[in-house]
């Protein structure tokens, strides 16, 4: 498994790892098992593209650990997707599910492939086929994805249809983040922002502040981040600057999100959005804000940009989105980073509602799905807010502790450890 080591998220994942383990004194056997997958299935997958030419595209799938439950974890469509990378994101999963208190056990899928260039027919045998041959290793019992970047709830629909088509019956459980014509949550699109705003809530409140009236930076204009501006704003927080691929903008005076998610659903991306200054994604994330929230892809704030960075909190709307370096950096300045596993846990608890659903064919009101992912979020915080004051480490190295040490004890019983 020497290969994995390869990328940099996955040593990040590991380092983050190690040092959890080093403060709890995590039993070695467990270490060992945790430190590389289960499993990881490398798929050569074809197309036959619209001008009738058959590309062959990379496909991945990593089972990292199912000693809580069925391997869970999103499907990612993006050019630089990596074996690596694809094995680290699946083992934040195995981290994310155990610190949330949720049955599930962390997996994760990516196809390196650049979504925008592909057309929607195109996208449909890609992801069709890329189910077909996972067949026997997914299902509602086994391994659930979920939309990731460059995915949605199209994606989990042809996902959903192929596998049903393949078993002989509809068998809705075996993807979450579907549309909810066809077995899917209310709540599941704008979960992951709405609980990167329910730990922003948390974060303030230990520093005796309220989200009304602060400032935010929100990095990513997308699945998480859109919505997390969105919630933020109904909330009463200043978003003074936000960004996506086509640039970032600023408004010391607070952008009216509302028009903002209007004029991107006429023009697609927020470039030229007139009611604020254009600046460029560097200097977004060195914004003097209370919160900065990156919430597109990993590896965005490293050593190199660090020591540019104001904000008094971050939130890891992304996964991976700061090196392990960056964050102790700023840790050290007296800035608090809530990391990925908690911060942008939103998406899987609403996933893990949805899976929940489709089991008994009984469905939930939004807000139920949002008081009941509050619980979840807020309970996650405290978890974590108490190991850190109690031990002395940073939010970063006590969620993962808080982690490992459900997972400890899960292995030890099941008899994993010896
Ligand atoms: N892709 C999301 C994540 O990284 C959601 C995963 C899921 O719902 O299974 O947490």
């Amino acid at each position: 498994m020497e290969g994995l080591m390869e990328g940099s998220l996955y040593r990040s994942m590991l380092e983050s790892l190690n040092n959890s383990a080093k403060v709890i004194k995590l039993n070695p056997n467990v270490y060992e098992r945790l430190k590389v997958p289960r499993r990881a299935l490398i798929l050569g997958v074809p197309v036959k593209m619209d001008d009738g030419r058959v590309h062959m595209f990379s496909g991945y799938r990593v089972q990292h650990n199912q000693t809580l439950g069925p391997f869970k974890g999103g499907l990612r469509y993006h050019p630089s997707v990596t074996l690596s990378e694809v094995a680290g994101l699946a083992a934040l999963m195995t981290f994310k599910n155990s610190l949330l208190g949720l049955p599930l056990g962390g997996g994760k899928g990516g196809i390196q492939v650049d979504p925008g260039k592909l057309s929607k027919n195109e996208l449909e045998h890609l992801t069709r086929r890329f189910t077909s041959e996972l067949n026997t290793f997914i299902g509602p019992d086994k391994d659930i994805p979920a939309p990731d970047v460059g995915t949605d709830s199209q994606t989990m629909a042809w996902m959903l249809d192929t596998y049903s088509l393949e078993m002989g019956y509809s068998n809705t459980g075996v993807v979450t983040g579907k549309p909810v014509e066809i077995g899917g949550s209310l709540g599941r699109d704008s979960a992951t922002g709405l609980g990167v705003v329910y730990i922003i809530e948390k974060a303030l409140a230990t520093m005796g502040r309220k989200l009304s009236g602060s400032t935010l930076a929100v990095q990513g204009f997308g699945k998480v981040g859109m919505h997390a501006a969105i919630e933020a704003y109904a909330l009463g927080a200043k978003v003074v600057g936000v960004s996506d691929v086509s640039g970032a903008l600023y408004n010391p005076n607070g952008i009216n999100i509302g028009d903002l998610v209007r004029y991107t659903k006429e023009n697609k991306f927020i470039k030229g959005f007139p009611e604020a200054e254009a600046i460029n994604n560097e200097e977004l994330l060195a914004l003097d804000v209370d919160i900065l929230a990156p919430c597109a892809l990993d590896g965005v704030i490293t050593e190199e940009n660090v020591e540019s960075i104001k904000a008094q909190i971050i939130v890891e709307g992304a996964n991976g989105p700061m090196t392990t370096a960056a964050s102790d950096y700023l840790n050290k300045r007296g800035c608090m980073v809530v990391p990925d596993i908690l911060a942008n846990g939103g998406g899987v608890v609403v996933s893990y509602f949805e899976w929940v659903q489709d089991i008994v064919w009984l469905f939930w009101s939004e807000e139920e799905v949002r008081s009941k992912l509050k619980t979840i979020m807020y309970r996650s915080f405290d978890k974590v807010w108490e190991f850190a004051s109690k031990n002395k480490q940073s939010m970063r190295v006590s969620a993962m502790a808080v982690s490992l040490q459900r997972l400890e004890k899960a292995m030890l019983l099941r008899g994993q450890a010896w």
